[in-house]
């Protein structure tokens, strides 16, 4: 347990560490990062470090040595149950849909484990931050912790209504002694300015590639190499994206993209193709299929137009990279724009709801050279 599982970014995680030892962790922070960076892994971590009650991590600790939680404590646990965060918000979601019609449309999505700790998640359908999330925040942070010796509010998004952010605007302008306001973003620029400029930004970078395979080897052992290597790419430094990525899955929408790919460049093998797209159905199998196929369809021509550009040490699909070499010898750039504009009509054409298997026959029939 404790902050050596958090993996990478040492340089901020230390820094934050720092601020909860000398008690100056700032009421009002965002969390900055891309998807599967470790935005909310770190959130938690924070108010588990800052609310530990094992006593090695209160007394015995040597002189400048920093912050950490034991995992075990009441406060570790409970702080630590709005971890998986999916989990928690699907519970949260079931248990609203659970009540009667008017307390439904009352009732706002939250996750609290601890007394002490709140997360507010966007509220669906619309996925935003709600203006009776925020009333709530209000309404807890000026009452002193109960189990806590901080309390935490974890914002898990930055897309809030105006009026929520406006009401937490004025929370920022004197929020309590005892509270850290958390906001994570993808994007803080989505955040009102003057929300930011009330707030101390971290910001978590991405990790490098070598950093990431050297966490799959580890991880992922049952990988093959070539294959950590293609997630890592993938992952983009997002160490979460990563660890959670769906190979099987990718390998097989890639195997169908590149069916269509090599078809639309060498002239299509009917019966394969057909093959293939008789496998996309309706129903939301398929649908999710169907995206998976236009992302892996992506990630090949965004693959080509690098080596078309003479930048092959960018090359995601890097265990493909003999095969990619040789379809990118066949196409020009032109090509590979006009196919890309033609997967998002295809993607387009599937939300109008034309028939799966139809629309991917006809986006390959199109792309013949
Ligand atoms: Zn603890």
């Amino acid at each position: 347990m404790g902050f050596s599982n958090f993996l990478g970014n040492e340089a901020v995680v230390q820094q934050l560490r720092r601020s909860i030892l000398s008690g100056r962790l700032p009421q009002a922070m965002i969390l900055a990062g891309p998807s599967g960076a470790g935005k909310y892994t770190l959130a938690v971590m924070l108010a588990q470090a800052a609310n530990c009650t094992d006593p090695s991590e209160l007394e015995a600790r040597q002189p400048g040595e920093l912050p950490d939680f034991c995992g075990v404590c009441p406060n570790c646990v409970r702080i630590g149950a709005a971890a998986p965060l999916r989990a928690r918000f699907d519970e949260a979601v079931s248990a609203r849909e659970e009540l009667r019609e008017v307390d439904k449309k009352e009732t706002r999505i939250l996750i609290q484990t601890h007394p002490d700790v709140l997360v507010v998640p966007p509220d669906p359908p619309q996925l935003l931050i709600k203006l009776g999330q925020v009333r709530r925040v209000i309404h807890e942070m000026y009452r002193f912790p109960s189990e806590a010796k901080r309390a935490f509010y974890i914002f898990t998004s930055t897309r809030f209504m105006k009026e929520a952010a406006n009401s937490l605007l004025k929370v920022l302008e004197e929020p309590p002694e005892f509270a850290t306001i958390v906001l994570l973003a993808e994007n803080p620029g989505e955040l009102l300015p003057t929300i930011r400029s009330r707030t101390s930004l971290f910001t978590l970078g991405a990790l490098p590639l070598e950093a990431l395979e050297g966490i799959l080897a580890a991880q992922r052992a049952e990988w093959k190499p070539s294959q950590r290597s293609l997630v890592a790419r993938l992952a983009e430094g997002a160490i979460g994206r990563a660890l959670a990525f769906p190979l099987e899955r990718y390998l097989a929408s890639r195997q169908d993209a590149l069916v269509l790919v090599r078809g639309a460049i060498a002239g299509p093998d009917y019966s394969v193709l057909f093959r293939m797209t008789e496998t996309y159905r309706s129903g939301a199998e398929g649908q999710e299929k169907m995206v998976d196929l236009n992302r892996a369809l992506m990630s090949l021509l965004e693959d080509l137009m690098l080596l078309l550009a003479g930048a092959p040490q960018l090359v995601r699909n890097i265990d493909l990279t003999a095969e990619l070499a040789k379809l990118a010898a066949a196409v020009d750039l032109q090509w590979v724009e006009r196919t890309a504009g033609g997967v998002v009509q295809l993607e387009s054409g599937l939300r109008r709801n034309l028939l799966r298997s139809l629309a991917l026959d006809a986006f390959a029939n199109e792309f013949v050279r």
